[in-house]
C-alpha cells in the first residue's frame, strides 16, 4: 500500500479543474461546481486567475505545433470571452478519472450529452473546441498542472512533496 492508497486499494489523487473563460462568460460556474459535487470529492484550492501567455503556453506545452495551438492560447487567456479562469483543485479517491467522467470528451460534439462538455461546449467556426472546463487527464499531468497553477500554501491539503525555503520578494499589501 502506498502512502496515497487507502485500504480498498483506491488512490487518493488531486486533479486540476479550470472553468475556462467561456464557462465564466456563460455564467456556468454554479452549474459546473454543482455537477462536479456528484464526484463526492472535496475542493482543496480555488482562485481566479488572469492567465499570462507564459502560463497558457506552459500549461498546453504538449500541444505546441498543433494547428489550433495559437487559437487555444487566445481562448484560455480569454481573448474571446473574459480574461479570467477559475482554477480549482479537487481531492479524493480516483479524483482524476471521476472528474474526467463528469467533464466528458474533449470534442463537445462527441462528449456524452449529459457531461459538462456535452451539455455546454461548442465548436467555433475556426474549429476550436470551446468546452468550458479543463480537467487533468492522468496523474503525471495532474501533478505538473497543480504545481504550475498553485503554490503549496494555496492548498488546504497537499499530496505532492513540499519543502521549506526562505524567499525574499516584494508583495502588494493592503494600505
Ligand atoms: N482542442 C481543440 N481542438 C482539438 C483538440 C483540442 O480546440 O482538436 C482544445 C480543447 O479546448 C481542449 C484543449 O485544446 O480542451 C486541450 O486539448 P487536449 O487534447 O489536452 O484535451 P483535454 O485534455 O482538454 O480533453
Ligand atoms: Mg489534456
Amino acid at each position: 500500500m502506498t502512502n496515497t492508497e487507502n485500504s480498498e486499494g483506491s488512490e487518493v489523487e488531486q486533479t486540476l479543474v479550470l472553468i475556462k473563460p467561456d464557462g465564466l462568460v456563460k455564467s456556468l460556474t454554479g452549474n459546473i461546481i454543482d455537477k462536479l459535487s456528484e464526484s463526492e470529492l472535496i475542493i482543496v484550492g480555488a482562485k481566479v486567475v488572469e492567465v499570462s501567455k507564459d502560463l497558457a503556453e506552459t500549461h498546453y506545452r504538449d500541444l505546441k505545433g498543433q494547428k489550433f495551438f495559437d487559437d487555444l492560447i487566445k481562448y484560455i487567456r480569454g481573448e474571446y470571452h473574459t480574461r479570467r479562469v477559475l482554477a480549482m483543485v479537487y481531492h479524493g479517491e480516483n479524483a482524476i478519472t471521476r472528474v474526467r467522467h463528469i467533464t466528458g470528451a474533449t470534442n463537445p460534439e462527441e462528449a456524452n450529452p449529459i457531461s459538462l462538455r456535452g451539455k455546454y461546449g461548442r465548436i467555433t467556426t475556426s474549429g476550436v473546441f470551446e468546452n468550458v472546463v479543463h480537467a487533468s487527464s492522468c496523474p503525471e499531468d495532474a501533478k505538473r498542472e497543480i504545481q504550475l497553477w498553485f503554490a503549496p500554501h494555496e492548498l488546504s491539503k497537499t499530496i505532492h512533496g513540499t519543502k521549506k525555503e526562505t524567499i525574499t520578494r516584494e508583495e502588494v499589501v493592503w494600505e
